[in-house]
C-alpha cells in the first residue's frame, strides 16, 4: 500500500530536514516535465502527476537513506541533475513521485594529472569543471551542446556524447570509475583502473540507466592536454548529400581521427551557415599535438577535395560558427518567446546507422515526414559523431502548431515525427537513440529496438530495481498500447 502524499513529505523531511524538502506547487509541476514537453512547458500547462517533493541531497549517505525509504514504502523516484533532458526522462509519470536532484554535491573531489583523470560529485557542472580544467591546460574533451546547462551524474546517466566524439569518444570512453546507490541502500563503487578483464564491464550498467536503475553520485573521468593553438578547421560545400555521407565514410575508414566530422544536409545548413548557398555542408576540426592536426587535416582535405562536387570554403567560417554553438538558459528562455510569438517550434531527434544503411534511413524518413505530418516548414538534419562502421543522423523539424491546445500538441506532431523517425530506423536496421537517451519519449519502441536482447534489460532492471521505484516509464514504458504506441 502506497503512503499519501503527506506521510511522504513527512518522510523525507524526517531524513533531509525541511529546508531541503520543496513542496511549492510551481516548483513541483515545472519538476513533473522536461523539455521533451518544450511546446507545454512554454504555456505553463502541466498534463503529468504532480511530484509529492522535490528534495535536495548533499551527501551519499543521504541518497540511500531517500532511495531506502522510498523502496521500503513505494513511492517512484526521479534522479536528476542538470534538468536539461529532452526525452521525458524526467518526467514523473506516476502519482506522489519524488524527485531527487543531486546539483548541490557539486565538488570537485580530486584532479589527478598523473593518472590524467578528474573525480567528481555527480551536480558538477560540465561547464565549471571544463572551465578549471582548461585553465591548467587540460580537458575532459566531453562538449555536449547542452554543456553551459548539464552536470556529470545526468551526462553518465544518458550515456551523452559531445561535439569532439570522433577523436576523444562519448562519455562510455571517458567515464572511469563511478559511485553510485541502489534503491536497496547498496552503495556500490567501481574503482578507476585503465582496463580490467574481471568480468562484463559493470560500468555498462551505469551508463545510460536514466535513473530507471541507481543514483550515481559520483563519477571519474579522463582528461587530456588542452591545446587550442594547434587546431585545424576544414569546411566545404558538396552538392550531393549521399557522397557526403560516403566522404566521412572514408575519412573514417582512412584512419583520420578528427574530432568533429559534420556533414549538414541542404536544409539544415542553410539554418546554420550562410554561405551554405543551397548546398549540403561538410566540416571537420583536428585537435592534438600539432603534427598530428597537420597530418589529420592535410590527409582529410585530400580525401574531400578527390570527392565529385565538393567546393572547399574558408577555414575561418567553421571556426567562428563555432563558437557560437553551445546553449544556456539564455539561448532556452529566446527560444520560449519564440515559441509564444509564433506557435512556430523546433525540435530534434537522433538515431544511428551502419554505413550501409545510413542514407536508407535518412532519405526515407525525410521523405515520410515531408508526406505525412501536418504544418511542417522544416525538415532536415546532420552527422555530427561519426565511427568505422558508420554515423547518426540528426533530425531537425521545424513546424507550424495549428488549431491545437498546448496538451494536444505532443500527440499531433512530436509523437507522429518520432514514430516515423523510429520506424524507418528499425526497418533498415539502426538504432532509434543515439545519445539523448530513451527517457518516456522513446521508451514506446524498447521492444523494436532490442528484439530478443529486451530479456536482458529487463533481467536487470527486475535485478536491480525489484520494487519498481526507479524513474518508472524510462527505459521500459509503464502501460503500452501496441494500436497506438505513439499515443502516449
Ligand atoms: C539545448 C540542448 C542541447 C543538448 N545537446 C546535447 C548533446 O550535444 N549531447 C548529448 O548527449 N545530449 C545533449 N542534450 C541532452 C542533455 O543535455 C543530456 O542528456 C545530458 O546528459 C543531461 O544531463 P543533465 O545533468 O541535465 O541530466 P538531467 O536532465 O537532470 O537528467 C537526464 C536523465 O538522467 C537521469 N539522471 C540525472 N542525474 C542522475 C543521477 N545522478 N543518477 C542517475 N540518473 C540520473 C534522469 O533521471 C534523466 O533520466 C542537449 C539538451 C539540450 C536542452
Amino acid at each position: 500500500m502506497s503512503l499519501a502524499r503527506e506521510e511522504i513529505v513527512k518522510g523525507l523531511v524526517n531524513i533531509l530536514g525541511e529546508d531541503r524538502v520543496i513542496t511549492d506547487e510551481t516548483v513541483l509541476k515545472e519538476s513533473s516535465i522536461d523539455r521533451y514537453r518544450k511546446f507545454e512547458q512554454c504555456h505553463e500547462v502541466y498534463t503529468q502527476p504532480i511530484p509529492a517533493a522535490v528534495v535536495y541531497v548533499k551527501s551519499t549517505e543521504e541518497v540511500r537513506d531517500v532511495l531506502m525509504f522510498a523502496n521500503e514504502n513505494g513511492v517512484n523516484v526521479v534522479p536528476r541533475t542538470g534538468h536539461s533532458a529532452i526525452e521525458g526522462g524526467l518526467e514523473t509519470a506516476l502519482e506522489n513521485s519524488v524527485v531527487i536532484d543531486g546539483s548541490e554535491m557539486n565538488q570537485v573531489l580530486n584532479v589527478n594529472t598523473e593518472s590524467m583523470q578528474v573525480t567528481c560529485q555527480c551536480g558538477v557542472p560540465l561547464q565549471s569543471l571544463e572551465d578549471s580544467l582548461r585553465e591548467q591546460g587540460l580537458t575532459t574533451g566531453h562538449s555536449p551542446q547542452s554543456k553551459p546547462l548539464a552536470q556529470m551524474g545526468g551526462l553518465v546517466a544518458t550515456r551523452s556524447i559531445g561535439q569532439f566524439s570522433t577523436l576523444y569518444g562519448g562519455i562510455e570512453d571517458m567515464l572511469v570509475g563511478c559511485e553510485v546507490v541502489f534503491p536497496g541502500g547498496q552503495v556500490c563503487r567501481i574503482k578507476n583502473v585503465p582496463r580490467r578483464s574481471v568480468g562484463p564491464d559493470i560500468r555498462h550498467i551505469v551508463l545510460g540507466n536514466e535513473g530507471a536503475l541507481c543514483f550515481i553520485t559520483e563519477v571519474t573521468v579522463k582528461i587530456f592536454k588542452y591545446q587550442p593553438e594547434n587546431n585545424r578547421f576544414l569546411g566545404y560545400r558538396i552538392k550531393d548529400m549521399e557522397k557526403g555521407f560516403q566522404a566521412l565514410r572514408q575519412v573514417m575508414v582512412e584512419g583520420y581521427r578528427p574530432s568533429v566530422a559534420r556533414l549538414y544536409d541542404l536544409q539544415d545548413a542553410e539554418m546554420n551557415f550562410d554561405w551554405a548557398d543551397g548546398e549540403n555542408v561538410l566540416l571537420f576540426m583536428a585537435e592534438g599535438p600539432a603534427s598530428i592536426t597537420k597530418a589529420t587535416a592535410e590527409g582529410i582535405d585530400e580525401i574531400v577535395r578527390k570527392i565529385e562536387g565538393v567546393t572547399p570554403v574558408d577555414a575561418s567560417l567553421i571556426e567562428t560558427w563555432f563558437n557560437h554553438l553551445n546553449w544556456g538558459a539564455e539561448q532556452i528562455a529566446q527560444e520560449k518567446k519564440e515559441i509564444l510569438a509564433t506557435d512556430n517550434i523546433g525540435i530534434t531527434t537522433e538515431i544511428s546507422g551502419c554505413w550501409d544503411c545510413i542514407y536508407k534511413i535518412y532519405a526515407s524518413v525525410v521523405e515520410r515526414i515531408t508526406n505525412e505530418v501536418p504544418d511542417l516548414t522544416m525538415i532536415g538534419g546532420h552527422s555530427s559523431h561519426s565511427y568505422i562502421n558508420g554515423t547518426n543522423m540528426y533530425f531537425v523539424y521545424y513546424y507550424n502548431v495549428v488549431d491545437c491546445k498546448p496538451e494536444d500538441e505532443i500527440n499531433k506532431y512530436h509523437n507522429l515525427i518520432n514514430r516515423i523517425i523510429c520506424e524507418e530506423t528499425v526497418r533498415f536496421g539502426g538504432s532509434i537513440a543515439h545519445h539523448h537517451g530513451l527517457g518516456k519519449a522513446r521508451a514506446h519502441y524498447v521492444w523494436e529496438e532490442y528484439g530478443s536482447s529486451f530479456y536482458m534489460l529487463e533481467t536487470l532492471k527486475h535485478a536491480f530495481d525489484p520494487n519498481g521505484v526507479m524513474n518508472m516509464g524510462t527505459l521500459i514504458p509503464v502501460k503500452h498500447d501496441k494500436e497506438h504506441p505513439w499515443n502516449f
